[in-house]
């Protein structure tokens, strides 16, 4: 089958044959459709994040997928169910107490292996395998958007742990800042503008005003779907992040998806009152300089939470799914940009100012 893959000491992604996989005992195997790429699989070609699985001398890419089950293999899975896959496994040394609780998005770095990030293949080959407890059912009317519920999900999880932080007092937000205006960003920034009518959802706030801070030139394709979701653009150029309070207004919730480091203490500048910033962005190890008392202060004196978020598990797919079932259809159309094939895969890894989400398509229903 054909699989795409980094190898060590190559520059970028190629086109390889592995065996189709034989599922384990417990394991279904699942016929892949779509395959979605975003930052952090940029992050994991340029060999900034993540790392090969032990021994290998290579790894398939790939963490944002939606598949087909083509062998249940004895699971209780059925053939021809549309799933989409969490991320984390266990270690190759065995489980541990986050995977046993259901919480592997809180094990810290070590006591887990990512797919197509850390230690593990990815889903961007035809076939793979996985245990069913991994496996989300999803709807199979929205097949085309499947590997959304990953990225989705990861802002489920955000979502959850920042109002989390905000549960112990009358916390009633109506402005909302997502800094980032990239896939991650834009999705991001539609579920807060839109809101999610669901019990599965943590997304189920809609904030009154919303903004997205990038650091583009009009005219600009992202910009343009910011404001057809209905948002408004801070240009960052322009406006620096600790000066949104002047320009526009102080924010109840910030939502770092830039990976910009200095944005993590800009954003205490940022909040409001009582307000959260939930931060998403894996910057490298980088020395500048802050006023580190300033932004001590502000957190104290102000109630205000910052909150680090990472990968999410099935309860945030499931929150996902019923997102993705309320975002208007064509907002997901104009955040996929590149539709590639295996045979012609390069287009996915593009990664121009046109560029937002680009997928790679194995098959479809
Ligand atoms: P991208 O790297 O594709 O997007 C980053 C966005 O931030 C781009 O729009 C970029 O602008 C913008 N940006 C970067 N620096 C600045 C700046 N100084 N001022 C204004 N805008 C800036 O990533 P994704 O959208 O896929 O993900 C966002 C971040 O979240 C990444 O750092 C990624 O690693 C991280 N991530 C974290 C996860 C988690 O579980 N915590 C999961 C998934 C992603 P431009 O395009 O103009 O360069
Ligand atoms: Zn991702």
């Amino acid at each position: 089958m054909k699989a795409i893959a980094v190898e060590r000491g190559s520059e970028g992604p190629a086109v390889i044959e592995k065996p189709r996989p034989e599922p384990e005992e417990g394991a279904a195997l699942l016929r892949t459709l779509r395959v979605g790429v975003d930052g952090t699989d940029h992050e994991v070609i340029g060999g900034s994040h993540g790392g090969f699985p032990e021994g290998e001398d290579h790894m398939v890419l790939g963490h944002e997928a939606v598949a087909v089950v083509e062998d249940a293999n004895g699971t209780d899975l059925d053939e021809g169910d549309v799933v989409v896959p969490t991320v984390r496994r266990p270690p190759a040394d065995g489980s541990n107490e986050y995977f046993e609780r259901g919480e592997p998005d809180m094990a810290p770095e070590g006591e887990y292996v990512e797919r197509g990030i850390v230690g593990d293949h990815g889903y961007m080959a035809e076939y793979f395998t996985s245990p069913p407890e991994y496996l989300v059912p999803f709807p199979e009317n929205l097949w085309e958007y499947g590997f959304f519920a990953e990225p989705v999900s990861i802002t489920e999880k955000a979502l959850e742990h920042a109002y989390a932080s905000r549960s112990a007092f009358e916390w009633s937000p109506e402005s909302a800042l997502v800094l980032g205006n990239r896939s991650l960003g834009l999705i991001t920034l539609a579920m807060l503008e839109f809101g999610v009518e669901s019990d599965r959802s943590f997304a189920d706030r809609d904030f009154d005003r919303t903004y997205c801070l990038g650091r583009r030139e009009r005219p600009d394709p992202t910009v343009d779907v910011i404001e057809e979701i209905g948002a408004t653009y801070v240009n960052s150029n322009e406006t620096p992040l600790e000066t949104v309070p002047e320009t526009h207004e102080a924010m109840d919730f910030v939502y770092e998806a830039t990976g910009y480091a200095p944005h993590a203490f800009e954003t205490v500048e940022a909040l409001a009152p009582n307000g959260v910033g939930a931060l998403l962005g894996i910057p490298d190890s980088w020395e500048f300089e802050v006023d580190g008392g300033r932004i001590h202060n502000e957190l104290v004196l102000h109630n205000k939470a910052l909150v680090g978020t990472v990968n999410s598990h099935v309860k945030h797919f499931e929150g996902a799914i019923d997102a993705l079932k309320e975002l208007p259809e064509w907002l997901l159309e104009d955040l996929v940009t590149t539709v590639a094939t295996p045979e012609d895969v390069a287009p996915a890894f593009e990664y121009g100012h046109d560029q937002i989400k680009a997928v790679v398509e194995f098959d479809s229903l």
